[in-house]
């Protein structure tokens, strides 16, 4: 089972993805976590991806592709959960003639669904505690007490990418991107669209059932 789930900033991709891989027993590859470790490693496509990366810039395909199939490769093969890639048609082309190659494809995909309004809000929303850096959010997750941590008793703030002028940037950058992306597997029969403005339990349950696999829920 190879699986993409793909959702905009704000979509609760993250915490879907998290409960996806435990329910459905698949490797999961995010390639944020993935660049990261191939940093850590110090290994030559890491190095090469550092430099983009102390930039703020994205990774170029041809590396991220690289770092992708070598982790592929190397992954058992029970099925892998894909986040955060392919970010590009040419990268999706891509990933479909690597998978071809192995004599397999990408079985399904899905895009978790929410409102470029509602996104705005959660996104707008966003505050993170300077201490612990854990995540709150005005929309969706308040603190007990107003611009404090539950967590650590720390102060919350905004970051500058978070305010809702930069996120409304950030999801046009992103649907700008993404687009293409839905289309290119829309066409090809595996696009699955589910909502994502429903209760976390809702979302995941639309999910599994997308994927064929609402069987995993107990009853
Ligand atoms: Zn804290």
């Amino acid at each position: 089972m190879h699986i993409i789930l793909i959702g905009p900033p704000g979509s609760g991709k993250g915490t879907q993805a998290n409960l996806l891989t435990k329910l459905l027993a698949v490797n999961y590859i995010a390639t944020g976590d993935m660049f990261r470790e191939e940093v850590a490693k110090g290994t030559e496509l890491g190095k090469l991806a550092k430099v983009y990366m102390d930039r703020g810039d994205y990774v170029p395909d041809e590396i991220t592709i690289d770092m992708l199939l070598k982790r592929l490769e190397n992954t058992p093969k029970n099925g892998v959960l894909l986040d955060g890639f392919p970010r590009t048609v040419g990268q999706a082309q891509a990933l479909d003639d690597a998978l071809a190659k192995r004599d397999t494809a990408i079985d399904k995909v899905a895009y978790i669904n929410v409102s470029e309004e509602e996104l705005t809000r959660r996104l707008g929303g966003r505050l993170i505690c300077e201490r612990c850096r854990s995540v709150y959010n005005e929309a969706t997750h308040r603190s007990k007490r107003t611009g404090i941590c539950d967590r650590c008793g720390g102060m919350l703030y905004q970051r500058e990418d978070d305010r809702p002028e930069a996120a409304r940037r950030r999801l046009s950058v992103y649907f700008q991107q993404t687009t293409p992306v839905l289309e290119y597997y829309r066409k090809q029969g595996k696009l699955a669209e589910v909502s994502g403005e429903g209760p976390i339990e809702d979302v995941t349950f639309a999910l599994l059932t997308a994927f064929g696999a609402a069987s995993v829920l107990p009853d």
